[in-house]
């Protein structure tokens, strides 16, 4: 099934620092958005502008998704999925499936990137895969990036935190706060806003 992915905008970018409360950088696409449009995952490069490899591609940044990610997580669901891979060679097959797809999407955001190679994380993806869980919020992410069958621990992941977020929902208003000033560090984006403070729609 085609995902629908779309190179962010820089209203995107702002959204996502609102959401994570710290400044993000080398995000490539926005393969995840709620029904009202607002990012749910970030696409990342697999190497960072600074140089450093980079291997959580899909990046869980909406406040309630990760919230009652992290709920799941202190419930211990983590020790139970690790668990049932052990007992289940169906289960972890497809485990293993998912860890070549995430492998295979790095490689579709690197080259949309126009970056080289990064051979520091050739092979590992993210999350405990592929023999493991060690992060449902990676597994979350990725479910939401490529649409449900291709993780099935992350499509259960989801699935167990529908009380809380389901693709028919929207929280994104009280999800975080929109009136914050938009945290960045990045001198051009500084620059730019000096600019536009010169010019006669300063606000
Ligand atoms: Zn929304």
């Amino acid at each position: 099934m085609p995902v629908t992915s779309s190179a962010p905008t820089p209203e995107d970018l702002d959204t996502l620092s609102l959401q994570l409360g710290r400044p993000v950088r080398d995000v490539v696409e926005i393969p995840a958005r709620c029904r009202c449009g607002s990012p749910l995952v970030a696409a990342t490069a697999p190497r960072l502008s600074n140089g450093i490899p980079f291997p959580t591609t899909f990046y869980l940044t909406h406040p309630t998704i990760t919230a009652a990610v992290s709920r799941l997580e202190a419930a211990g669901v983590m020790a139970e999925m690790t668990r049932r891979l052990a007992e289940d060679p169906e289960l972890a097959a497809a485990h293993r499936a998912a860890h070549e797809n995430y492998l295979v999407e790095r490689e579709r955001i690197r080259q949309r990137a126009g970056i080289d190679p990064v051979p520091e994380i050739e092979s590992i993806s993210a999350g405990g895969y592929p023999e493991r869980v060690k992060c449902l919020h990676v597994l979350a992410g990725h479910a939401l990036a490529v649409g449900p069958g291709i993780t099935p621990l992350g499509d259960e992941t989801l699935e167990r935190i529908s009380q809380d977020w389901n693709p028919q929902m929207c929280t994104c208003g009280t999800a975080w706060d929109h009136e914050a000033e938009v945290p960045t560090k990045d001198l051009s984006r500084h620059v730019r806003r000096l600019k536009n403070s010169d010019s006669k729609e300063s606000q």
